[in-house]
């Protein structure tokens, strides 16, 4: 079985200093992916870059969602063909995925786009995948490519997440305040997320601390995710080598392979409502126990949700606990709290911890 590799290419990588496109990136991503691929690995890449694409052909430079959307799909259909034709220089054929985080969403749609990116990477073409700008308005929008990427990986069970911007290390502070770099991060925790500031570049959607929040999504599913000087050449050869040149996230040690239905509820399927558990519970599912749950521990449920949606589990200060994927409707669960006998409402078979 192949390794495979996610990897994400943000905006600022594919333009220049004047912000006018540069190919060059693409060229050096498709001399790595050539030899990685002769190597024992499957590559996906997954590309930004056609806003910025086309806002630079159409001359219109607003930020508005609306103008995002229609300079993407200006934007899309060039890059595209650059991808094409420079891979094609490399016997490589690649394809287009333009994915909504709605697909994710749904388990069945979840399954295609899995199936395809699988049979895709067997036959020897490198998915390039972009989120469909069109379709994704203010409501359902992933948080920026970086988000994108991590749910492509872990859907995958990807050895490794390589990031690439011009972010390639994560500092204790900004550097010209003395920071000092974290090569290795073993868990991303609050200590961690304090290092980072929540300001964002003028570029693109994805910036350091959105680099956080995938990054530990990918880890806690157990997919390791490395930073990288995106410009560099080599760079992702030497990333899988092991070359310490970016900050290395590492995957949850006590990480196995997820089935569908664990990587779905982890990155995919969108929240629904909250379950909160009592004192008891929550110390359970704080050990980690594999438990299922009664209603009579059930403290609270909020939200409308139906058979089938996705709760959060907190514990009465609201940290959360895991996801639950829900067996039985918020008005089912009404009625079982009106009854004496206590039912199983959370089965451990639909339970996935979330750190
Ligand atoms: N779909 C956007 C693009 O291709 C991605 C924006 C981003 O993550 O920076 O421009």
């Amino acid at each position: 079985m192949k390794n495979i590799l996610v990897i994400k290419i943000g905006s600022q990588v594919l333009m220049d200093e004047k912000w006018q496109f540069d190919s060059k990136v693409i060229q050096q991503v498709a001399e790595d992916i050539d030899f990685l691929r002769k190597n024992w690995y499957y590559c996906l890449v997954v590309s930004s870059g056609a806003c910025a694409l086309g806002k630079n052909l159409l001359k219109h430079h607003d930020q508005s969602t609306l103008t995002n959307q229609v300079t993407a799909s200006i934007g899309q259909p060039f890059l595209m063909k650059v991808y094409q034709e420079i891979f094609a220089q490399y016997d490589i054929t690649v394809s287009q995925a333009l994915l909504t985080r709605f697909d994710f969403s749904n388990k069945s749609t979840y399954g295609s786009i899995q199936s395809v990116l699988q049979k895709q990477c067997e036959l020897g073409i490198v998915p390039i995948i972009n989120e469909n700008d069109v379709v994704a308005n203010d409501e359902i929008i992933f948080s920026d490519n970086d988000q994108l990427a991590a749910f492509v990986a872990i859907m995958l069970w990807a050895k490794k997440l390589i990031l690439l911007s011009n972010i390639t290390w994560l500092y204790t502070s900004h550097p010209d305040e003395g920071g000092k770099i974290i090569h290795n991060v073993e868990k991303i925790d609050d200590k961690i997320f304090e290092y980072v500031s929540k300001k964002k570049s003028s570029f693109g959607r994805g910036w350091m601390y959105s680099k956080l929040i995938s990054a530990q999504t990918a880890t806690y599913a157990g997919v390791d995710v490395v930073l990288g000087e995106g410009k560099k050449r080599h760079i992702i050869r030497n990333i899988v080598d092991d070359k310490k040149i970016g900050t290395v996230f590492y995957k949850n040690p006590i990480s196995r392979k997820k089935t569908q239905m664990e990587s779905w509820i982890q990155a995919g399927a969108l929240l629904k409502g909250k379950i909160i558990v009592n004192a008891c519970l929550s110390d359970l599912l704080q050990q980690k126990k594999r438990i299922s749950i009664l209603e009579i521990g059930i403290v609270e449920a909020t939200g409308e949700f139906e058979t089938g949606d996705l709760l959060e589990v907190c514990d009465s200060e609201g940290e959360i606990l895991g996801k639950w994927l829900a067996r039985i409707s918020n008005k089912e669960f009404k009625k079982y709290k009106t009854n004496e006998k206590s039912q199983v409402v959370i089965h451990a078979n639909y339970f996935v911890y979330t750190n």
